[in-house]
């Protein structure tokens, strides 16, 4: 098995997963009891916070633990959308995920705010320029993401940091697809929120986090028990939270001795895609290290997927015509990209776990697949 849709998700670290084992069987104590073993888990719960706002360079009150990062990107929206003061509107791209663009658009359609979409050019980057030229004085909130999901292109996000930062306008980024490719930390990011999603580096599902910068509005969204400071209500899920703070500590360890060794990989495979006839969406040299888009004109995406899952090589596919679960065909349909190269594309996402041996494999596979396929 050759797994290479990290995009979508990762596999859980091994010593993360020890250490989830032990808060779900040993310490699994309610983190809001005030017995022994709740107030065990609540301090592994806050030394995991402690840790993960060192890493991001934030405080530890700055730091809110959600289930998901689609939880945590509607939490900075819809609270920031409730606390605007007669400015109306938000500024953002059309190659965010689904979880900024539909919550705008439920949020437009509630609130009659206005959103500007800016596209990106054909190298899969939204300009930064563009950016700015939609920011007016009626502008309260710029959502931008820190890489593409689907291409790997990296936005800048830092250069909107440094703009925004005397500005009254809140700045969220979708930093989902950062960790373990971008040396990202919220302090040089200048960022008012950013959105984080456990199971995306090595931890597990079902844990998201958002850093909310001290003294920016934030009101809750999900009520009840008044855990997290009464600001994110529902008993937090310790075990996860603590695999998450040791998988980012590990994505942090691990940047820059992986990146060289993943970009190589990179670089093999585009070579080896572009001499099959193959073409890549985007501009590699604009791109987190562990992403490829292509299509090989003629074979649908899904085709190729199908042919390689075949033979145990799992890649990811962008085009939502799919019944494969594909749900990117918006952010090529935004750069320009044929419909014919769109319905052709697939992704290939590699991780710090992915070896030599297996990329010689699924060169040798994607040879075979492709020749076939063009028979
Ligand atoms: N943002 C980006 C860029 C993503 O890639 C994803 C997941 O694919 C999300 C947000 C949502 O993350 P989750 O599904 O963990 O909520």
């Amino acid at each position: 098995m050759i797994y290479l849709d990290n995009n979508a998700t990762t596999k859980v670290d091994r010593d993360v997963l020890e250490r989830m084992n032990f808060f779900h069987s040993e310490a699994y104590g309610n983190p809001n009891a005030v017995h022994h073993m709740g107030i065990k888990a609540e301090n592994a719960m806050e030394d995991s916070r402690k840790k993960i706002a060192e890493l991001l360079k934030s405080k530890p009150e700055e730091i809110y633990f959600t289930s998901c990062a689609t939880e945590s990107i509607n939490w900075a929206l819809r609270s920031s959308v409730l606390n605007r003061k007669g400015k109306n509107k938000v500024v953002t791209t059309g190659i965010e995920h689904k979880a900024v663009l539909d919550t705008l658009r439920d949020l437009k359609n509630l609130y009659n705010i206005e959103i500007a979409t800016v596209k990106p050019d054909s190298d899969g980057v939204v300009s930064f320029e563009k950016l700015i030229e939609e920011i007016d004085e009626d502008t309260f909130f710029v959502s931008l993401m820190a890489a593409n999901n689907i291409t790997g292109a990296i936005q800048p996000y830092e250069e909107m940091g440094n703009y925004l930062e005397n500005k009254e306008i809140l700045f969220h980024i979708d930093a989902v697809q950062a960790i373990g490719k971008l040396d990202f930390n919220v302090e040089r990011a200048r960022c008012d929120f950013a959105s984080f999603s456990g199971h995306k580096f090595h931890g597990p599902k079902g844990v998201g986090l958002l850093y909310a910068k001290k003294g920016v509005p934030i009101r809750p969204v999900v009520t009840g028990g008044g855990q997290e400071r009464g600001m994110r209500s529902g008993t937090q899920n310790v075990p996860g939270i603590v695999g998450t703070a040791l998988a980012l500590q590990k994505s942090f360890e691990s940047l820059y001795d992986d990146s060289q060794r993943v970009n190589d990989y990179k670089i093999r495979i585009i070579e080896e895609i572009e001499s099959l006839g193959g073409i890549v969406n985007g501009s590699p040299e604009k791109t987190v290290v562990n992403t490829i888009n292509a299509s090989f004109t003629g074979i649908k995406g899904e085709v190729i997927v199908n042919a390689l899952s075949e033979q145990g090589v799992y890649v990811g596919i962008s085009s939502a015509c799919s019944t494969l679960g594909g749900e990117g065909d918006y952010v090529l349909n935004a750069m320009n990209i044929s419909d014919e190269k769109i319905s052709g594309s697939f992704r290939i996402s590699m991780s710090r776990y992915t070896t030599d041996e297996e990329i010689d494999e699924f060169i040798e596979i994607l040879r075979n697949v492709v020749s076939f396929l063009n028979f």
